[in-house]
């Protein structure tokens, strides 16, 4: 089963690296996926998900959290403020923190909820226009930012340029973590995990080559 491949190729990575099995924790990009896929996945033991749309991911994980115990669900893209209620009663962990705005908005809801899920600051690590996420240069005074708001942001998250190198992309981010004493890092998709890994990963993120290709037709 490709579930248990790409389980195997991590471990695998773990140990070239010199790292403990187990400390790059694996999420199954469900998104645009067919139900049939996922809950295949499902019944192989697997609870850790990944969606990166809030209405996409409310549509079909409160019926799979009734039939399956220990679900953990990460939202990875982006996120609107109109959507912001919705996704912290869905997700226990958001990865795409990525504006002051959002920060203050998330940091009202938590009071008010006396419970905020998990929070991952998404940096845009090639600096690219239309992509999501901090830039670089603004990250160290972000979290800085989040932290004073008593926001429980756990680490960093990126998608590095389609044409580029990932390891550089996975290094900088590590970097940044590491000067700023945060400890998870989620990196690395079906085409480089192994290399996010190798980089320091505890989170990577993958899709396709677990469930196949994406559907958009
Ligand atoms: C879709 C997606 C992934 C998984 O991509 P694959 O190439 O299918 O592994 C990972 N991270 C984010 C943010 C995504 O949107």
């Amino acid at each position: 089963m490709a579930l248990d491949d790409i389980l195997e190729r991590i471990r695998k990575a773990e140990e070239a690296a010199g790292r403990s099995p187990g400390s790059t924790r694996l999420i199954a990009v469900s998104k645009v996926q067919p139900l049939d896929r996922i809950e295949a996945v499902l019944d192989q033991g697997h609870r850790l998900f990944g969606e990166n749309r809030v209405q996409e991911a409310a549509g079909k994980w409160p019926d799979f959290r009734d039939r399956y115990d220990g679900i953990e669900l990460h939202l990875i893209g982006p996120l609107q403020s109109n959507k912001l209620r919705q996704a912290v009663e869905l997700f226990e962990a958001i990865q795409s923190l990525d504006r002051p705005k959002l920060a203050r908005k998330l940091a009202d809801l938590a009071q008010e909820r006396g419970a905020c899920p998990r929070l991952m600051i998404q940096v845009n690590t090639g600096e690219e226009p239309q992509k999501a996420g901090i830039m670089p240069a603004d990250a160290d005074a972000f979290i800085a930012q989040c932290r004073d708001m008593d926001l429980p942001v756990e680490g960093l998250m990126c998608i590095p340029p389609l044409e580029e190198e990932p390891s550089l992309h996975f290094a900088l981010l590590s970097k940044i973590a590491a000067r700023n004493g945060l400890p998870e890092l989620s990196m690395g998709m079906s085409a480089d995990f192994e290399r996010a890994v190798a980089q320091g990963a505890t989170y990577v993120r993958v899709g396709s080559a677990i469930f196949g290709e994406r559907d958009y037709g």
